[in-house]
Order: C-alpha cells, then structure tokens, then sequence
C-alpha cells in the first residue's frame, strides 16, 4: 500500500469541511494539511486546526522562503499549503488537502501523483441552502462564494473523481472506496 496525496475540492458549502472531518475519524492513517491563510479566523475556528493564521508579512515572508507547496488569493486573502508537512507526513500517512480548483491543479503540477477529487452539489439550489445554513458569512461573501461556483465545475474534467454529495453518508463511503482504491495502486 502507497501514502497518497488527494486535493478535494468543490464549491464553498458543498461539504468539504464536513465530510474530510468525517474520514479522518475513521481512518487513522489519514491527515489534513492545515493551510495557512491571511484570512481572520472565523467563530469557532482554531489557529493551528483550522488554519495557521498569519499576517500578510509573515505568509510573504513564507513564499519568499518557497515554503509553500502551492499558494493563491481568494477573496483578497492568501491561503497556501506548507510544503515541508506534506513532505515530511506523506512518508508516513497520505494527506488529504482541501483546497480550491487552482490550488489543486498546482499541486498536481508539483506532485503529479496527486488525486484531484472534486465534490459537486446535488444542485446549485441546495448549495445555496447550505451556504446559508452554515451561517459564517455575510450575504456579499455568500453571493461573492457562488459567483464562482460556475467556474469550478467546469473544471471537473481535469478531475481524477467527481463525487455528488447528496446523503452524507453514503458520500463518505464513496471516498472511501476512492482512497483505498488510491492507497492499493501499484
Ligand atoms: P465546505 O467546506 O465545502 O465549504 P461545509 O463542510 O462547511 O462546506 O458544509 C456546508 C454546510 O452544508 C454545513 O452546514 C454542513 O453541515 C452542510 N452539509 C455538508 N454536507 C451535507 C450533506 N450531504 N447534506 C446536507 N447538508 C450538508
Ligand atoms: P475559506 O475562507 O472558506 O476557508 O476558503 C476559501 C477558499 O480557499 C476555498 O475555496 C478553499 O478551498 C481555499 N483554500 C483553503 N486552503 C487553501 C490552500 O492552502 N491553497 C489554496 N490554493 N486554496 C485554499
């Protein structure tokens, strides 16, 4: 069995967060990259679980330092994935990062072997529902999120997986058949 790297992602309010914390309960051998980003945390968000939460200068810093396996903007803040964790915890365990279309094609482009998993809404109504569910942004950064909804799914062709998250169980089951299929590969 191989550690592999995987790259989910979809739009905002699909369920990325939900269902990565839901496969790593189950699977010890599994990791989350914690990114870091310039964005303020978020009610109930952690430095160091969440995200790393820096400033402008020490993620600049960072990226001069090329301590960053890929980086990008979104929403006027800096988000980037630490390349020596990955590094250091692919030897042992294969890591989940969950990051946008852009960063996970840059990934690819650094690490070829990575597994680019998107999931996709059951339909943009019930995205929009759970967007709003979730209750952690103002209305312009809902409607700035959904803005770009269009342009990820488009992107799904160049995706190794695209998994419909409609029940969330049964979503979960169909990454885990994806990542031991994944781990199994010669
Ligand atoms: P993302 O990380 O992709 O932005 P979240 O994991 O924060 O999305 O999920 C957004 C909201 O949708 C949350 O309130 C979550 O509980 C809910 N959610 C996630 N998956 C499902 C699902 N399969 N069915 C219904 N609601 C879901
Ligand atoms: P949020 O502010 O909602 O947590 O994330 C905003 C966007 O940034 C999401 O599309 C998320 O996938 C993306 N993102 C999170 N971490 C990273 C990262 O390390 N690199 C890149 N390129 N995007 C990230």
């Amino acid at each position: 069995m191989r550690n592999v790297l995987m790259a989910i992602s979809g739009p905002s309010g699909v369920g990325k967060g939900t269902l990565v914390k839901e496969l790593l309960k189950e699977d010890d051998t599994l990791v989350a990259s914690v990114s870091c980003t310039t964005r303020a945390p978020r009610e109930g968000e952690t430095d160091g679980k969440d995200y790393f939460f820096v400033t402008r200068a020490e993620f600049e810093s960072r990226i001069s330092e090329d301590g960053f396996l890929e980086y990008d903007e979104h929403f006027g803040n800096y988000y980037g994935t630490p390349r020596s964790f990955v590094e250091r915890t692919l030897k042992e365990k294969s890591v989940i990062l969950e990051i946008d279309v852009v960063g996970a094609l840059n990934a690819k482009r650094v690490f070829p072997q990575t597994v680019l998993i998107m999931i996709v809404p059951p339909s943009m109504e019930e995205l929009e529902t759970r967007l709003e569910g979730r209750g952690s942004e103002t209305e312009a950064e809902r409607k700035e999120r959904l803005r770009r909804v269009k342009y990820e799914l488009e992107q799904q062709e160049l995706y190794d997986y695209v998994v419909v998250n409609d029940d969330l169980a049964s979503t979960k089951r169909k990454l885990q058949e994806i990542i031991a299929k994944e781990k199994n590969r010669a």
